[in-house]
């Protein structure tokens, strides 16, 4: 992936032939049971190896919550079992290019008519997007309402009038794309309206809940990556006639890599106990403060683990600039630290300081 930038769809297909796409969907749609601790789990190893992909899988467990929460069954039942077998590429799509943090802003507009809506509008920054099948997407069916004015629709990629674009060239994350949306009057019918008119605000909040932990846990994998690599070369690398790790100077920047990958550690696995008790509320909490935590930790960590390797933390032949080049996305996407403060803020004044 990092070599081609191109979308691994043989990796996707293996993956969905061992039943990775289905450890988060309920059985009547294939899967091996609704579980909304174990996709996470997974996503936290498989970005220890490849953040990209791990974000590639991640995409879908985020995209099945909305889905699963609000679709109609007929309409899930079509969806959902391709989904759970790796056969369909699963996206959601908020943003544009004036209304990212400000998802409310919106302009993509969907109009009534007869037998369902038109939706027009151009969006941005889809995960997956170039090569997804089936795509959750907002729009605003009452402009003048803000975010009380966004719904949420289901759009399969052979809709006309729908087109996916170019996709966006990152410093990270390569092989995973983020790609431009287009719509000029692609027609959804009714069935695939995704709750009712003017929830869609309230649905994208839901899903960036989960999808927030999902960030969190794969910030924490690529740290855990990069640690190991940069502890296991420090145990090697000899300078001045010992191991690099047996200078105190380093020794210490090391230790303390290690202590914030615990700290992060310990309060992402707090949000999933919150989750796994079906304590919404906490886990929302939660769900902010691991984004926060993890996400900027591993931007230090990667990049202590650049400088503990010298030239070679720099070097394309080890696997570390790119985790340094990928744990830098983790903090964009899902809310930026800046909105994620914002959001424990709204919490410490609604439910007061944690205990
Ligand atoms: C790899 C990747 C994948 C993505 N995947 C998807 C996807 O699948 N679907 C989708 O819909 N979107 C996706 N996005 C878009 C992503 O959600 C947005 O990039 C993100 O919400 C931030 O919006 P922005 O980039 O427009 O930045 P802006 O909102 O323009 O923010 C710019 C800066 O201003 C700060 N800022 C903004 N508002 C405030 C405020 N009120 N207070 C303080 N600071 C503020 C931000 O923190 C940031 O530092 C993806 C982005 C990336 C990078």
């Amino acid at each position: 992936m990092e070599r081609t930038a191109e979308f691994p769809h043989a990796l996707y297909a293996a993956a969905g032939d061992v039943g990775l796409f289905r450890i988060d969907v309920p059985e009547e749609y294939g899967g091996i049971g609704r579980d909304h601790v174990l996709p996470l789990l997974a996503a936290e190893r498989i970005a220890r190896v490849s953040p990209a992909f791990a974000v590639t899988f991640a995409n879908c467990a985020d995209v099945l919550t909305p889905i699963l929460a609000k679709a109609d069954a007929e309409v899930a039942r079509t969806i959902v079992p391709s989904v759970a077998a790796g056969a369909l590429i699963p996206c959601i799509s908020m943003s544009e290019s004036t209304a990212g943090s400000d998802v409310g802003s919106m302009r993509a507009r969907a109009v009534r008519v007869d037998g369902g809506y038109r939706i027009t509008g151009r969006k941005m920054w889809c995960t997956n997007g170039s090569v997804g099948d089936v795509f959750v997407v907002f729009a605003k069916t009452d402009s003048d309402a803000g975010s009380r004015g966004i719904t949420a629709f289901l759009v399969h990629k052979d809709t006309p009038g729908f087109e996916r674009g170019r996709d966006e060239p990152l410093v990270g994350l390569r092989g995973n794309p983020t790609s431009e949306l287009v719509f000029e009057e692609a027609f959804v019918p009714h069935s695939h309206r995704l709750g009712e008119e003017g929830e869609g605000f309230r649905i994208a909040m839901l899903t960036l809940d989960s999808a927030r932990l999902n960030a969190a846990g794969m910030a924490l994998g690529t740290a855990t990556a990069a640690l190991s690599f940069a502890h296991a070369y420090a145990l090697e690398r000899q300078q001045f006639g010992k191991p690099i790790f047996q200078h105190q100077g380093l020794q210490f920047l090391l230790a303390e890599m290690a202590a914030e990958v615990e700290m992060a550690r310990s309060i992402w696995l707090k949000g999933l106990d919150a989750l796994a008790r079906n304590d919404a509320k906490e886990a929302s909490a939660m769900a902010s403060v691991a984004k926060l935590i993890c996400t900027e930790m591993a931007v230090r960590v990667t990049t202590q683990s650049v400088q503990v390797m010298g030239a070679n933390g720099l070097s394309k032949s080890n696997p570390v600039e790119r985790l340094m080049r990928d744990s830098r996305t983790f903090e964009i996407f899902d809310g930026t630290p800046q909105i994620q403060k914002l959001l424990i803020a709204r919490h410490l004044v609604r439910d007061g300081v944690p205990v």
